[in-house]
């Protein structure tokens, strides 16, 4: 007698592949024992910290909600709010079924990138923590368990004098804010390794030299890599080997440029040059990371396994940096560390998140092989981690927890005073 696939990739099939194992196995085929629980509402609330973030809850009729993050970005909200009917009813325990169920249902909205997947990679993580407290185990034990206690944290740092950092928009006005000063660069790196105690850090690099004639045609002139030379000279040598220091472009500078640059840096030992070229072009990608020994990093500006397996495949980065509630989230990075991984590629994992997502990369960062980091990116937020009852970052290090699910609880006082104006708090449990 032939099995009957056709249930399998219907997920309100009564009758799949699993039942027919189990009852092959001589195990009672029910959905009880654990299984027994429903989704019975999903629920968003924005809040406002230098990000937008928008926090997930997902309700279960088991009286346990999940918590999750989608990375910010106008839209998260009303798409969760889309694809909740679409989770309504369904078993939470199934994280894989219901992320790909919500793949092909949002298809016709984009669901191979953009925010789409950001408002998936938010439900999906919230299904990692719903299921984590049903099975009592840490979310990391559903990913394969852990290589490590704690995931080093790098710190991105800021000065005053760089007058905010952002991808070239046409000629000088005039009114251009005023040089980085590599000394000031220096100081605030000295600063966050023996004050704040991180030994992973990470500086804009796109910053003003007070050289640009024109920011629009990504051209670096020799007195701009010159001034970027002087800040990473000037940071590397303030913290020597107390600290691996990284330099972000925001995806700034063309192919001849990023080459030109990262070849100049190439004495001064960076952990990575983030993001010198725009994003699109795999193939200048691959091309700038192959001409110099300077490690060359991308990946937060791509979505899924799909859109970072050129990347790997090809050799056009040193140091893949996925976003985990942006690219598809917890399961979906997984994937693409291990892809990484076949190419011997660490995974150092790009975050500018609440707490919540933030933790949700730890329980990844213990569970993959080749996990680098992970990005702190609001260590001037001094209510950061308010919004969580645990204690997150200590001495640049986050401890990966142990109690069931993602091991954060949301601290409703705190996200009820750092709302967007107009959010809802989300609904008692
Ligand atoms: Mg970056």
């Amino acid at each position: 007698m032939g099995i009957d696939y056709r249930g399998l990739r219907d997920p309100n099939a009564e009758y799949t592949m699993r039942d027919l194992a189990a009852e092959s196995m001589g195990v009672t085929a029910d959905r009880g024992g654990g299984r027994d629980v429903e989704i019975t509402d999903v629920q968003t609330t924005m809040v406002d910290g230098n990000f937008p973030w928008t926090l997930v809850r997902v309700y279960t009729d088991a009286g346990i909600v999940g918590t999750g993050e989608a990375y910010w970005g106008a839209g998260a909200p009303e798409l969760i709010e889309r694809m909740a009917p679409f989770l309504v009813g369904e078993n939470p325990l199934d994280i894989d079924r219901l992320t790909e169920h919500l793949i092909q249902r949002m298809s016709g909205e984009g669901s191979i990138g953009g925010v789409t997947v950001t408002a998936i990679s938010g439900i999906e993580i919230a299904l990692h923590d719903i299921t984590g407290k049903i099975l009592e185990v840490p979310a990391y034990q559903l990913l394969g368990g852990k290589y490590r206690d704690a995931v080093r944290v790098y710190c991105d740092c800021h000065t005053e004098t760089e007058g905010g950092a952002g991808p070239p928009d046409g000629k000088p006005t005039g009114e251009d804010p005023p040089a980085a000063d590599p000394i000031a660069v220096a100081e605030e790196a000295e600063r966050v390794v023996s004050d704040l105690g991180y030994d992973a850090l990470k500086f804009d690099l796109d910053v003003p030299s007070g050289h640009e004639k024109d920011r629009a045609n990504r051209h670096l002139r020799n007195a701009e890599i010159a001034h970027k030379k002087a800040i990473v000279e000037a940071v590397t040598e303030a913290v020597g080997h107390r600290a691996d220091v990284a330099f972000d472009c925001h995806w700034s500078f063309s192919g001849d440029s990023a080459k030109r640059l990262a070849r100049a840096l190439e004495q001064y030992d960076v952990w990575w040059l983030e993001d010198p070229v725009p994003p699109e072009n795999h193939d200048v990608q691959r091309e700038v990371t192959r001409s110099t020994s300077t490690p060359i990093a991308a990946g937060e500006n791509v979505y899924r396994t799909h859109g970072q397996r050129r990347l790997l495949e090809e050799g056009a980065v040193d140091i893949v940096a996925p976003d985990l509630p942006k690219v598809g989230g917890m399961r979906e990075t997984v994937k693409i560390a291990d892809l990484a991984d076949l190419y011997y590629v660490p995974v150092a994992m790009h975050n500018v998140s609440s707490p919540v997502a933030t933790v949700a990369s730890v329980h990844v960062g213990a569970a993959i092989s080749n996990a680098l980091a992970v990005e702190f990116h609001s260590y001037e937020l001094d209510w950061w981690d308010d919004l969580v009852s645990e204690t997150v970052i200590e001495e640049g290090y986050i401890e990966v927890p142990e109690q069931p699910g993602l091991g954060v609880t949301l601290d409703m006082d705190a996200v009820e005073a750092h709302m967007v104006e107009g959010e809802e708090l989300f609904d008692e449990v």
